[in-house]
This record gives structure tokens, C-alpha cells and sequence, in this order.
């Protein structure tokens, strides 16, 4: 068995092997994916390039875990002291995970740090769920009766992760499979594949028996079509794109799985007359620039009351064009660089459109030139005026720095533009007014509301979305429920009425 490389990250390259049952493969001779820092293509991590035989192997042992193994056996109560331990040394390792997250994201280091500690609250909060988890019990169907309705976990899971938050989103997740008693197998991004298997290490060194998570790093067509077509994965739970979550649900269409989807995003950040301008500034620059624009929940649409959209946009667009490009470990930095080249190309693409389509660039919409941004894939943070509904960028989602703006007229004007797209994740707005932010607010359709606040947050709240975002939610009660089944035991006091009395 090979561990992962324990080493600094910043000085050297990392290798790892595939992590099944409980230990990491030798990598050596295996095709293998190189990770390259989008900063400046200096070659950061080695991850194994899994196949199928490799999936299957690992499903096989999530399987022999879930049905012969100690954890779904184990008490809650030492499962959940299990996840505290993963806590405590995620917290001891946090300044290795986070530089990991950043050297493969792009993402500042501030913000990998803040994952970090956001990974271990969830599995934090997933052991009180653990602890606290039981059925109901109905008294009152007959004199003679009793039924219960019990949890129980969901069996073998399947978690496939995009690259924008791989930490996070992995802990979304994995924690609260774990307090519910299944067992996984993880396939996280391509691009982003480090902190999966450190976690793996972290895992083992917690006490979480042999074969309960897996990880098996490669691509989609070779890994993660694998998991959806295999009927020994009882449960797959997805984050990523729309179109790669409807390929999913098709290969899956052979098995009985329970699916998962949590999908993408293109949030309206609402902006009412009434609300405080500067909380509001500072909340739409964040929900634009935040984690470099790669944000599901993105507030990539600002919508504007027309009353206040001269004066607003224009400390806007001052405002954007002070945020800091650049080293993702500088800590000036706001905005790092896009996760590979071909997205880079993908965001300036998206710029162009929506200035053939009407837009006006107020501020940005190049690609920085200086000394710490000429060998990556960096854009400058932009803002699109005058984006109206028949732009295909005032509907699809850009995934970079980039903020369309939109004005209205009065409330009906902005919840109608802010459903009018085929996503549903979620929305913000911004109003000093608790009648007009409570009736907006029922009549977005979207998985999550933010009022006078944006992309946050809690591992009590549920996360999910409507429409082409998915459905599924995870993190809060509801997250946990998503990993388990719902079983109910009837019990007679011996059975009065029978059905066959002239038999029996
Ligand atoms: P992606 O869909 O390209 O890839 C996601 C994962 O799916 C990767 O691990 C990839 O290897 C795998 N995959 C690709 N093809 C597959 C296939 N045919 N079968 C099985 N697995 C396959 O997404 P991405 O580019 O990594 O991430 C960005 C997207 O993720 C955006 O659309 C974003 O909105 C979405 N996202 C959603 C949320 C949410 O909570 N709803 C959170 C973060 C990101």
C-alpha cells in the first residue's frame, strides 16, 4: 500500500493512487491525469486516471462494507464520535487542505480556508444528527396495534463532484452518508481531485473502518458513467452541470437508484430602492467575484430598480474596478484564475455574445497583462449592461467574473425576470421593506432565498434547487434524509379480524 505524499504542496508535485479499501493503490505504471496549476502551468498533482475495473473494485467494497461491514452496525453514537475525530484533524491539517484547494482551484487562499473550516462544521453538525436520529412510533391505529416508522440507511453511495468547490461540496455530502450508516464511493473532479484523497487519509486515521469510503479519481466517461450504470450503488447524489446530470439520469435509467441532483445556477441579485445601498454594493460585488464567479449560486444577474440604477450602477462599476486579480495566494487577491484554459475561453466567449447581443461592457472584459497574471488563465472582473431577456447570457450560466444588469420597474417586473430563466438554485434581494422581502421571497422559485445577504449560509440549512437546478437537498435534517430509507414495522397483538374465517 502507498499513502498519499505527505509533502509541501507549494514545493513539490503530488501523487496519488486510487484509495479502495481502506488503502491507496500504488500509482506507478497506471495512466495517470496531470493536474497543472492554472496560475502558471507548473505541474501540481498526479492523480490516477481510474477506469471501469477500478470502479467496479470499488463498489464491490462499499458493498461487502455496507453488508457485512461494522459501520452500518455500529451505534450512532460511535458513529458520530467517529466524524468529530474526521472534524478535529481536518482542523489540524487545515493549512495543507486549504493550500491544496487553492494551488488546484484557482481560488483565493482566504476562501480555501474558509471551505475548510466549513468541511469540518458539516461533519460537525452531521454527528449531533447522527447522535440525535430516530423513528416515530404510532399508538392510535387500533387498540390493538403498534407501528413504527424507522430509518435506516440508504446502502452503498455514489457521490460525483464538480471542481469549483471540491472540499465543500464533498462534505455536503459524504458526512452526513456516513451518520446515516452507508457507504460511499467518491469521484470527485478531474481537475481537483487533491482533498478527496487527503480526506481519505483523514478518514482512516479517524477510525472509519476499511471499505466505508472509497475514492476513485478519473474521468466521467470512465468512473462516474460506471457508478450511475451499476445496480450495487443504491444511491448516487451529483453536483455539477445540468447536461451532465441529465447523462446521468439516463445511464441510471437501467437500475432502481435513488438520484440526487444538485445542478447549476443563475441567480437574480435583486436590488430594491429602499434597500441599503452600500450593504447591497458589497453584496453584489461578492455574489459576482466570490470564488472567482465559479459559484453554483453565483448572483451573476443584478437586477435594479430603475429609480435607483444610474446612481447605484455607477458606484458599482467603480467599485468592480478596484477588485484585485491575481495570485490566488496573495492575500490582496479577490479574484484568482479560471480553473483551465478552455473555461477561460468559455467566460471570454460569453463576453462577446452578450455584447453582440446589445450588452455594454462598463468595466473589464479583457484578460489582465502583468507580471503575476501573463501565464494564466485570468479575466478580468466584468460588468455587462443593459442585458436584456433575449441574450443568451441573461440565461446561461458564464461561471466566471462576469455580472450581467438588468433594470426594472417595480416588484411583479423583477420576480418575472428573476424566474425567467430554466434554472431555480437561487436568488437575493435587497429592501428595507419586511412585506416586500417576504412576498418576493414566496414567489421566487428557487431552492434558497437570501434577504439582505447572499451566498450564505449554515450546515442546518438545506441546500437544492428547482426546475433545471436539480432537486434533492442536502445539509439540515433534510440533507441526512436524503441517505436514508423510510421503513415502517406494523405489529398486531395477534390477529383478531381474520381474513379467512371459515378456514382459519
Ligand atoms: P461537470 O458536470 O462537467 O462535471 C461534474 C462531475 O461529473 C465531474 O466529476 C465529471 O468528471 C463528472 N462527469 C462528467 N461526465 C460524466 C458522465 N457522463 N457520467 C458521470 N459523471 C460525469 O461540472 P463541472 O464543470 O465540474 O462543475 C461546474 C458545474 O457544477 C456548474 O454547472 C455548476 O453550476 C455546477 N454546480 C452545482 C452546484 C449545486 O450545488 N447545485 C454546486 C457547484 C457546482
Amino acid at each position: 500500500m502507498q499513502t498519499s505524499t505527505v509533502i509541501d504542496p507549494a514545493t513539490a508535485v503530488r501523487r496519488y493512487g486510487l484509495f479502495i479499501d481502506g488503502g491507496f493503490d500504488a500509482s506507478d505504471d497506471r495512466p495517470a491525469i496531470t493536474r497543472h496549476s492554472p496560475v502558471d502551468g507548473r505541474e501540481l498533482a498526479v492523480f490516477t486516471a481510474g477506469d471501469r475495473a477500478d470502479t467496479v473494485r470499488a463498489i464491490a467494497s462499499a458493498r461487502r462494507a455496507f453488508d457485512h461491514g461494522p459501520w452500518p452496525r455500529t451505534s450512532s453514537m460511535d458513529r458520530a464520535r467517529t466524524l468529530l475525530r474526521v472534524a478535529d484533524l481536518m482542523r489540524a491539517n487545515a493549512d495543507r487542505l486549504a493550500r491544496i484547494e487553492t494551488e488546484e482551484t484557482g481560488k483565493p487562499l482566504r476562501y480555501a480556508e474558509s471551505d475548510v473550516a466549513g468541511s469540518a462544521e458539516l461533519f460537525e453538525y452531521a454527528a449531533g444528527l447522527a447522535m440525535s436520529s430516530h423513528g416515530e412510533a404510532h399508538t392510535g391505529l387500533a387498540e390493538d396495534c403498534t407501528a413504527m416508522v424507522v430509518r435506516e440507511p440508504a446502502g452503498v453511495a455514489a457521490m460525483i463532484l464538480p471542481w469549483n468547490f471540491p472540499l465543500l461540496l464533498l462534505a455536503q455530502k459524504l458526512p452526513f452518508a456516513l451518520a446515516a450508516g452507508c457507504t460511499a464511493v467518491v469521484k470527485p473532479s478531474e481537475f481537483t481531485s487533491g482533498t478527496a484523497l487527503e480526506l481519505a487519509a483523514i478518514l482512516t486515521a479517524a477510525g472509519v473502518p476499511d471499505g466505508v469510503v472509497n475514492v476513485v479519481t478519473g474521468y466521467g466517461a470512465d468512473v462516474g458513467a460506471v457508478l450511475a450504470e451499476s445496480a450495487d450503488v443504491d444511491l448516487l447524489s451529483f453536483t455539477g452541470s445540468t447536461a451532465t446530470g441529465h447523462a446521468i439520469t439516463a445511464a441510471s435509467a437501467g437500475t432502481a437508484k435513488r438520484l440526487s441532483m444538485e445542478l447549476g445556477g443563475k441567480a437574480a441579485n435583486i436590488v430594491f430602492d429602499d434597500a441599503d445601498l452600500d450593504d447591497a454594493l458589497d453584496g453584489v460585488l461578492f455574489g459576482a467575484f466570490f470564488n472567482n464567479g465559479e459559484c453554483c449560486v453565483a448572483g451573476s444577474r443584478l437586477l435594479v430598480q430603475d429609480s435607483i440604477a444610474d446612481t447605484f450602477v455607477e458606484r458599482l462599476v467603480a467599485a468592480a474596478g478596484r477588485v484585485r486579480v491575481g495570485d490566488p495566494f496573495d492575500s490582496e487577491t479577490d479574484v484568482g484564475p479560471m480553473i483551465h484554459a478552455g473555461h477561460l475561453e468559455k467566460v471570454r466567449s460569453h463576453i462577446a455574445s452578450a455584447e453582440s447581443h446589445g450588452g455594454r461592457i462598463a468595466v473589464g472584459g479583457g484578460v489582465p497583462r502583468d507580471a503575476a497574471t501573463e501565464s494564466g488563465h485570468f479575466v478580468e472582473p466584468t460588468i455587462v449592461l443593459d442585458v436584456t431577456e433575449s441574450a443568451p447570457e441573461f440565461h446561461q450560466e458564464i461561471f466566471g467574473p462576469v455580472l450581467t444588469v438588468t433594470r426594472f420597474a417595480d416588484a411583479a417586473e423583477a420576480i418575472a425576470l428573476a424566474n425567467a430563466t430554466e434554472y431555480g438554485l437561487s436568488g437575493s434581494l435587497w429592501t428595507k421593506n419586511i412585506d416586500r422581502a417576504l412576498s418576493v421571497a414566496k414567489k421566487l422559485r428557487s431552492g434558497r432565498v437570501w434577504v439582505n445577504t447572499t451566498i450564505d449560509g449554515g450546515p442546518q440549512l438545506p441546500a437544492g434547487g428547482m426546475k433545471q437546478s436539480g432537486y434533492g437537498r442536502e445539509m439540515g435534517i433534510a440533507g441526512f434524509e436524503e441517505f436514508t430509507e423510510v421503513k415502517t414495522i406494523q405489529i398486531r397483538e395477534g390477529k383478531r379480524n381474520k381474513a379467512f374465517p371459515h378456514i382459519v
